[in-house]
């Protein structure tokens, strides 16, 4: 499950989200809610769904995070010095899961790897001292290819593509992009839960990540116009969703009938 655009929006259920997730407990499925976002911990989703009447534990959440984690220590294990351009809640995570930082301040040249995620604590520091590193030669990898981040108002932020434009317009280094579209967080709910790819869907209202990751991950996807996508949208698309609603409403209403 996608979840901005997809259950809610901003503050906002959408309406069936939440008998849909019922419906799906009841049934036995599992739900997973996924998210790019790598500025906010797992446990920020929990609150958040909380807030909206949904129940959820930290092991519901999949997120670029994870993604990006599982990734690293899988091609790289315990090698990797990361230079991180992050929020502090992503640096707090990638630490749990045993990863060597350096300070953002960090003037030495032991970094083997520039990591950018969804900085909302972003400054021309960490921005100067990502291109020495990228310079260098460091490995480049980032969270997320969201170029903006949808917030109240029909207004967008920039996000983590976005910070990576202006490290490759001024090294030439192009970042390798972890979470959706990325199969990798579906393989990651894969390992996690032990779930076979024929028995998942992945629902969401973009075309570039959530219905791609799909695509992606041969697994079947379900576009809802909740979103950010239009039908205009999807027909001018090269993705194609398997299943197209008006909204989760709509799925919840097929399934129950
Ligand atoms: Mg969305």
């Amino acid at each position: 499950m996608d979840m901005d655009g997809t259950l809610y929006n901003g503050d906002e259920l959408i309406p069936g989200a939440e008998d849909f997730l019922r419906f799906l407990k009841n049934v036995g499925k599992r739900s997973v809610f996924m998210t790019n976002n790598s500025s906010r911990s797992r446990f920020a989703y929990v609150e958040k769904l909380a807030r909206l009447g949904i129940e959820s534990t930290v092991d519901d959440i999949a997120s670029s995070v994870n993604a990006t984690s599982c990734y690293l220590k899988e091609h790289y294990g315990d090698t990797l010095t990361i230079y991180l351009v992050g929020t502090e809640s992503l640096r707090q995570e990638l630490l749990t899961d045993g990863f060597h930082i350096v300070p953002a301040d960090y003037e030495g040249d032991e970094v083997n790897c520039v990591l950018v995620g969804y900085d909302t604590e972003l400054n021309y520091r960490k921005l100067e001292r990502a291109c020495h590193f990228l310079c260098e030669g460091a490995l480049f990898y980032a969270t997320n290819c969201d170029l903006r981040c949808p917030i109240e108002g029909g207004r967008y932020l920039p996000d983590c593509a976005t910070i990576c434009n202006m490290l490759e317009v001024s090294t030439g280094r192009k970042p390798r992009y972890l979470g959706k579209p990325d199969r990798y967080i579906v393989d990651y709910v894969h390992t996690k839960w032990g779930a076979d790819y024929e028995d998942m869907v992945v629902v969401g209202d973009r075309l570039y990540t959530d219905i791609a990751v799909g695509a992606n991950a041969g697994i079947d996807s379900i576009c809802v116009l909740t979103g950010e996508s239009t039908l205009a949208d999807i027909d001018a698309s090269e993705v194609t969703p398997t299943y197209i609603f008006n909204s989760i409403k709509d799925v919840y209403e097929i399934l129950k009938s």
